[in-house]
């Protein structure tokens, strides 16, 4: 990487670590990728940079992490909406996906970077099969990332499956100066057996990467695993062994008192269960709404996230953050619940520290790297301002963001995509994604 100096200032910078201080004329200096000065301009140490950022109306902040996502699903968006899950899976969404190959995904994924970049996402995890080319695209982009190989049950070659991942995790490690973090994902309890489970349990304890899985989301899966583990998902998985290492698991709607305490028991740096929260798709799909706030009381760590564009339609941490704040409230007739701060926290520190990215990111810090993004206040929509951390969580919208920068590079600017072609990547998506749905309802007949 070139050495690079970036000061970012005059702006106000919310810095969402443990004092989560709100910072009005602050500068922001980054070099060689990491947070070296943050707080007052005035008090801001002598610097040369090689570029500068800021503006009187602009807020700065840690970037906004999404914590669950299958980024190619992008080739599917606003294909199959208004339906129940089983039919949406088996009559449009698994057809479809049928037809994908490495390339389709590669531009999927490429067109997900872009609409996460553009609205301020600086690290997202990702899960999805095909997962090579796909990763070689997003490394690439400069974005910081969890990509997976996943492992999915229902498809042949369970071990052959396994052993792909094993081996790509083990090379992937360090990829983009580090920015790139290998993880193995069993798609859930119900499409992987127990064989399946043990032998992703001995490759992540041989190659020490995160697992990331889905969870507890409908309560029709909770029945189906109930009647093929005698368990519950949670509790199928700490029998496993699963809970010894780093997991990540999306959704955690239907839980049980059992369940939750489980959760909540330490491991490894974080909680024994990382909940990504996706409340937009838990919508979406009629699943239900994750119980987060008493997650949260126990000491769960939870991130948020925004599922598939199949199930959302959209990559925008800002809508989750809006949805979580009202509808937390909503469901227990307690308006102090989810509160912006916590919001907040959620879809930045606490999403990192889900991603087991925590001392790296999610905050304003020195030493930690330079993720940070700028939002523009000169807008109608956010006067008067009162409070930037209510305007953040309650009415900030995603083309508000200006500029992003991850690791110290900045990767988008005024609309402009600084290492993504996002033109093309609006055309290969848009061909492929007709040819796919024509293929896709030639196959159902
Ligand atoms: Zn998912």
């Amino acid at each position: 990487m070139t050495p690079s100096r970036i000061a970012i200032t005059p702006v106000t910078a919310v810095t969402c670590d443990e004092s989560f201080q709100v910072i009005p004329d602050a500068a922001i200096h980054l070099e060689d990728g990491a947070i070296t000065y943050v707080g007052p301009a005035a008090d801001a140490p002598e610097f040369t940079p090689h570029e500068t950022f800021g503006g009187p109306h602009l807020v700065a902040m840690p970037g906004l992490v999404n914590t669950h996502c299958h980024a190619a699903m992008t080739l599917l968006r606003g294909y199959a909406d208004d339906m129940a899950l089983e039919e949406w899976l088996q009559t449009k969404i698994w057809p479809f996906e049928g037809g994908l190959d490495a390339e389709d995904i590669h531009w999927g994924t490429q067109l997900a970077v872009a609409e996460m970049l553009q609205n301020g996402v600086t690290t997202f995890a990702d899960m999805y099969f095909q997962h090579r080319r796909a990763t070689e695209g997003l490394t690439a982009s400069g974005i910081r990332a969890l990509p997976s190989a996943a492992v999915i049950g229902v498809f042949p070659d369970v071990p052959g499956q396994v052993a792909e991942a094993r081996a790509w995790a083990r090379e992937m490690k360090g990829a983009g100066e580090g920015r790139v973090l290998p993880s193995i994902a069993p798609h859930s309890l119900y499409t992987c057996d127990r064989d399946a489970w043990t032998a992703v349990i001995e490759a992540v304890e041989e190659v020490e990467v995160p697992i990331q899985t889905h969870a507890s989301e409908t309560r029709f899966e909770v029945e189906e695993v109930r009647r093929q583990w005698g368990a519950t998902p949670i509790q199928a998985l700490d029998e496993l062994g699963a809970l010894e290492h780093h997991l990540i698991a999306a959704h955690c709607v239907h839980l049980d008192e059992r369940d939750m305490e489980i959760m909540a028991r330490p491991s490894r740096g974080g909680s024994a269960v990382r909940v990504a929260h996706n409340p937009t798709s838990n919508c979406k799909l009629a699943s239900g709404v994750a119980p987060v706030p008493e997650l949260r009381r126990r000491g769960v760590d939870v991130g948020l996230a925004t599922d598939g564009v199949a199930s959302n339609n959209r990559l925008d941490v800002w809508g989750e953050m809006r949805l979580a704040a009202l509808i937390h409230k909503a469901v227990s007739f307690d308006p102090t619940e989810a509160d912006a701060d916590a919001v907040l926290r959620m879809a930045t520190l606490g999403g990192a520290e889900v991603l087991g990215l925590g001392d790296r990111v999610g905050s304003l810090e020195v030493g930690k790297r330079g993720d940070v993004i700028l939002v523009d206040f000169d807008k109608p929509h956010l006067h008067p301002l009162h409070n930037v951390v209510s305007h953040l969580v309650y009415a900030v919208d995603a083309r508000d963001v200006e500029t992003v920068v991850v690791d110290g590079r900045p990767l988008f600017h005024r609309g402009e995509f600084r290492t993504v072609d996002v033109e093309q990547a609006k055309a290969e998506v848009q061909r492929r994604a007709r040819s796919l749905a024509r293929k896709a309802e030639a196959s159902a007949g």
